[in-house]
């Protein structure tokens, strides 16, 4: 089976805007991303889309590395902005634990704050890190069930594999976490019910490499010969693979993510 992100995203979409209408709500938002990176840029005029259609304001503005903190505490202040996104990965020279302290935890969308990741560790959250979450809720709208399964994630980074790890955890789900480090990465695949990949290499994992029954999420997001690729290969038979695909998997639903913590946060207010 394809796992498709699209009905999730859909789905999670529709709840965003009969939310914000039901309720009446004004939610402004700014994006910032870095000068001369187009592709955040993109990617959050992707964001856009979706956010006029559930009625969300989100403003997309270009700041120099040089002013963020400022910038992050000017809006902070800004009684007229619910939220605000910082395109990832900031460039050389900027301090990621000085933007996450800096950033106020009620307009934290992308979830970066230590108080917004510490509260995930106490099973308590509203927002969550939009990537790691995708990566849950697709499998959950598709009625794959995370309890009591023995889950790989093939990454350790802040965006990814530390905040899925805990949320996976959260699911009842047994967790091992993989690194550039670990040792028989194969076998870990091998005894696993469900594989997180976000290791940003194509064709790290090959689909004729696995032996036995899998779930795999692919999160990871490649540009190969200007196409968009994951990092699972599908190179032959998949009878006993169920997979995320690259377009259309987890990023699809990452952006519905980030528009329901938009929401989340505003109801904190
Ligand atoms: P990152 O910080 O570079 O993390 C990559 C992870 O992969 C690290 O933990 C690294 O280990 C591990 N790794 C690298 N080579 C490995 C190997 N040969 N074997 C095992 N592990 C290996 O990147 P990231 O920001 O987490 O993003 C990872 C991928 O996810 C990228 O392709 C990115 O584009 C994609 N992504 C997708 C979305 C989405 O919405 N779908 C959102 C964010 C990111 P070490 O820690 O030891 O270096």
């Amino acid at each position: 089976m394809i796992i498709q992100g699209k009905d999730v995203s859909n789905k999670i979409l529709a709840e965003v805007k009969d939310i914000i209408s039901k309720n009446k709500l004004e939610i402004h938002t700014v994006a910032l991303y870095f000068k001369g990176d187009e592709e955040s840029k993109v990617y959050f005029q992707s964001i856009k889309k979706n956010a006029d259609k559930v009625g969300i304001d989100f403003r997309i503005t270009e700041i120099g590395s040089e002013n963020l903190i400022e910038e992050i505490k000017r809006l902070n202040d800004d009684q007229g902005i619910d939220s605000i996104i910082i395109a990832r990965p900031f460039p050389e020279g900027v301090d990621s634990v000085e933007v996450s302290e800096t950033i106020d935890p009620d307009k934290d969308l992308d979830c970066i704050s230590p108080y917004n990741l510490g509260r995930l560790n106490y099973k308590d959250y509203d927002v969550a890190p939009a990537t790691a979450k995708a990566a849950i809720d697709i499998l959950k709208y598709n009625g794959i069930k995370l309890s009591g399964m023995n889950s790989l994630i093939i990454n350790r980074s802040i965006t990814v594999g530390r905040p899925l790890s805990q949320m996976l955890l959260n699911e009842d789900s047994t967790i091992t976490v993989a690194h550039s480090k670990t040792k028989n990465i194969e076998e870990l695949i091998e005894n696993n019910d469900i594989v997180f990949l976000a290791v940003g290499k194509p064709g790290y994992l090959k689909a004729t490499s696995i032996k036995n029954k899998k779930i795999i999420v692919d999160i990871g997001i490649n540009v190969v010969d200007k196409k968009v690729v994951g990092d699972f290969e599908v190179d032959g038979k998949l009878d006993q693979i169920d997979y995320t695909p690259v377009p259309g998997g987890v990023g699809t639903v990452t952006s519905a993510e980030i528009l329901m913590n938009a929401l989340r946060l505003k109801m904190r207010s």
